[in-house]
């Protein structure tokens, strides 16, 4: 889809890789007093002082964690940061500095990477992250993206996967499975795209889901409002593959089992009416979908009157012991032991 319009742009060749990192990163503002030295020398120094550090990684492959042909390179930007920046969330650690590097065939010109790089400056503004390095390189097909973030936080603020209790309630930020209807919108209208080119998606219907997919947000003002209501989450996880293999982890982790309630688990009125006009189970898509960006947490029961009603948190299910294994309630108040896939009623048997 860039192809046919590289005659008026500018070839990655022309600016040589110091001028391209220099072109793409020189509009990026510093906020942490940790970033002592950011892009511009051979490495970049950091002071974290008397706080640790973390850290991670995540690299995104066109073809098969991103299509062009429906996600804006801006939104790609944007979106490869948050998925760094929500697992740095989910540590309990606020988000401090980002690396990018890319890998770009000769396909895409220098607008295609300032459209990507646009996108990457809107999160890094947005969540207050400085870019302190990378890496540009060639590809022989395709792009692929790989962002490196860290972050802080004091030893006692960190939460691991591991301390979930028995009898601790399980919650969940936002609602789920949108990003994953948002998915088969575009797909559906991709499908459509290719057989009558002219034919115009009437997308207003689902922009609640597309949002989802094609601009996730990371769940720092959750971080913020626990540490405002001083509640210490005993586990967190951020729900990037799905609601069921997040809890599975979770329960793993801790050597706990888990209760969670298929009539608690929240989902927005447009997730619902998408799932009617796919003839999917929401349940399903909630569990399994992914991409949603959630955090999942648990906490002691001692801390229920501060979360209840706020409408940003859902109590979905309790923590068990772990010979109760991990269950799901449904509404019909039947126990299913909960797989990484969904549920096993979902299963086929070989
Ligand atoms: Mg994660």
């Amino acid at each position: 889809m860039l192809e046919h319009k590289n005659q008026e742009k500018t070839t990655l060749a022309a600016l040589g890789e110091f001028g391209l990192i220099e072109h793409l990163t020189k509009n990026f503002s510093i906020y942490h007093q940790s970033t002592l030295k950011s892009v511009g020398d051979d490495a970049a120094v950091l002071d974290f002082k008397d706080k640790k550090v973390v850290l991670t990684t995540d690299m995104l492959v066109e073809g098969v964690h991103f299509d062009l042909s429906y996600m804006p390179l801006k939104h790609l930007g944007y979106k490869a940061v948050i998925a760094n920046l929500s697992d740095i969330f989910a540590m309990n650690a606020k988000a401090t500095q980002i690396l990018v590097s890319i890998a770009v065939s000769n396909r895409f010109p220098l607008e295609a990477l300032e459209e990507l790089y646009t996108g990457i400056r809107l999160a890094t503004n947005k969540f207050k992250v400085d870019l302190v390095g990378g890496d540009t390189t060639s590809s022989k097909t395709g792009m692929i993206i790989s962002i490196t973030a860290l972050g802080e936080a004091s030893a006692e603020e960190i939460v691991y996967r591991d301390g979930a209790k028995e009898n601790d309630l399980l919650v969940v930020s936002g609602d789920l499975g949108g990003a994953y209807m948002g998915l088969q919108v575009l797909e559906r209208e991709k499908e459509v795209f290719k057989v009558n080119p002219n034919n115009q998606p009437d997308l207003e219907p689902y922009t609640y889901i597309v949002e989802r997919q094609l601009k996730p947000e990371a769940r720092k003002d959750i971080i913020e409002l626990l540490h405002k209501l001083e509640i210490r989450p005993t586990a967190m996880i951020d729900i990037s593959d799905g609601l069921s293999s997040e809890i599975l982890h979770l329960c793993k982790q801790s050597n706990v089992g888990c209760n969670l309630f298929e009539d608690k688990i929240p989902l927005d009125p447009t997730v619902i009416a998408a799932c009617e006009e796919f003839n999917i189970d929401s349940t399903l898509v909630a569990l399994s979908g992914g991409e949603d960006y959630e955090l999942l947490f648990t906490l002691d029961q001692i801390h229920y009157p501060k979360i209840k009603g706020n409408p940003n948190l859902t109590v979905i299910g309790h923590m068990t012991d772990s010979s109760e294994g991990t269950a799901l309630i449904t509404r019909g108040a039947t126990k299913i032991p909960l797989t990484a896939q969904g549920w096993n009623a979902f299963k086929t048997s070989p």
